[in-house]
């Protein structure tokens, strides 16, 4: 079986290195934000190019403080997609705010720009677009309508980290940006983790504060605060994993080149479109078919493993139905989480294993398109 994603592999390469740094933590007894943390924040700063990055315990937790340091507050709307993991809603919520859906678009599986204007109103106080499956979203758009407008931009970057668009990198566009390194991501921690990216030093220095119970001073809290802090071993563990990501990343865009090359000979089957202003990090492969859950069962058959992402968009979500949203509203959203499938990717794959997916992949199209079982 070739396994949707698997960690193993990784893990072990990385053992040794990874238990040096993890008793260095233990000699030093820096176990919540120590100097481990710190250290990973530069790491992470110099490589995305950023003035500044403040870790924190989860992805949900770094769109959350974003919100908060951009403005945010209860009463206020917040855009972005319907078409994400549900966290990016979440946050808005936690931070008192309504989101406020646009469709995506079928080329970035992100927001679509040239719906953006009509969704932004008098309480819109930012614009959260997702870069989701690690293809960036079309920004400048973006940026030029929350510019002519003075919205703050916060991106989420979770599946992201290292991606470029038009050669600079995710994360480093919006006024105050959030990442997640869940162990799944392609910059995953051994346990949570997240951080926030900004340029504002006024708006690191508040996200530094609240993520550890607004302190200024020892007992002082300035405001409500929280307790975001990072564990020191995820602070080490990163910064292993940190100096492996653009080789890992790069081994990721070869699979995607070897899937896109294979897989024109699936009939019935969607790719996303490349273009030549992104570099995507694909931390999600993803394909689009019709017949979306009778694929998988056949190809789950045939020894390959697949996923889904996302199922049900956030607008028709339960904890959601309050929104008023209903089936139809947006109907890109609608037709990507009803048609994607996520082929097997993480770097360890080898090239035999991809060809083992593509041919899967042919097989159960040919048969699907031809009703053969
Ligand atoms: C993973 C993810 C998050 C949340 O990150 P956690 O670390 O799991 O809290 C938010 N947004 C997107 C798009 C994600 O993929």
């Amino acid at each position: 079986m070739i396994p949707f994603l698997s960690l193993k592999e990784q893990t072990a390469a990385l053992r040794e290195d990874v238990l040096a740094e993890l008793g260095r933590v233990i000699d030093t007894q820096g176990f919540a934000n120590g100097p481990a943390v710190a250290q990973f924040e530069r790491e992470l700063a110099d490589y995305l190019g950023c003035r500044e990055v403040i870790a924190v315990n989860s992805g949900t937790s770094s769109l959350h403080a974003a919100l908060i340091a951009a403005g945010v507050g209860a009463g206020d709307e917040v855009v972005t997609v319907s078409h994400t993991w549900i966290s990016t809603a979440w946050a808005i919520s936690y931070a008192g705010a309504r989101p406020v859906f646009v469709d995506v678009d079928r080329a970035t599986c992100g927001m679509d720009p040239s719906k953006l204007a009509a969704a932004i109103g008098p309480k819109t106080k930012a614009i959260l677009p997702v870069h989701l499956y690690g293809l960036p979203a079309d920004l400048d758009p973006i940026l030029a309508i929350a510019r002519e407008r003075g919205i703050p931009v916060i991106e989420d970057c979770a599946q992201s980290i290292g991606a470029t668009y038009k050669g600079r990198q995710t994360g480093t566009f919006g006024l105050v940006n959030a990442t997640s390194f869940y162990p799944g991501k392609n910059l995953g921690a051994f346990g949570e983790g997240g951080a926030v990216m900004t340029d504002d030093a006024a708006i690191a220095g508040r996200v530094r504060s609240l993520r550890d119970h607004a302190q200024q001073g020892r007992h002082n809290h300035v405001e409500l605060g929280f307790n975001w802090r990072m564990d020191g071993f995820q602070g080490a563990v990163l910064s292993v994993k940190l100096r492996h990501l653009d080789a890992w990343n790069a081994r990721r865009r070869a699979i995607a080149a070897r899937y896109v090359e294979g897989l024109k000979r699936a009939e019935g089957l969607s790719l996303v479109p490349g273009n030549d202003w992104s570099e995507p990090i694909w931390h999600i492969f993803p394909v689009f078919h019709a017949q979306r859950d009778e694929f998988r069962t056949r190809l789950e058959a045939l020894g390959v493993q697949s996923g889904v992402h996302y199922p049900r968009p956030v607008h028709l979500q339960p904890a959601y139905s309050f929104l008023g949203y209903k089936p139809g509203d947006f109907p890109i959203a609608e037709e990507l989480a009803a048609t994607e499938i996520s082929l097997p990717m993480f770097p360890e794959l080898s090239d035999a294993d991809v060809d083992q997916v593509i041919d899967a992949v042919v097989e159960v199209s040919t048969k699907l398109s031809t009703g053969t079982t």
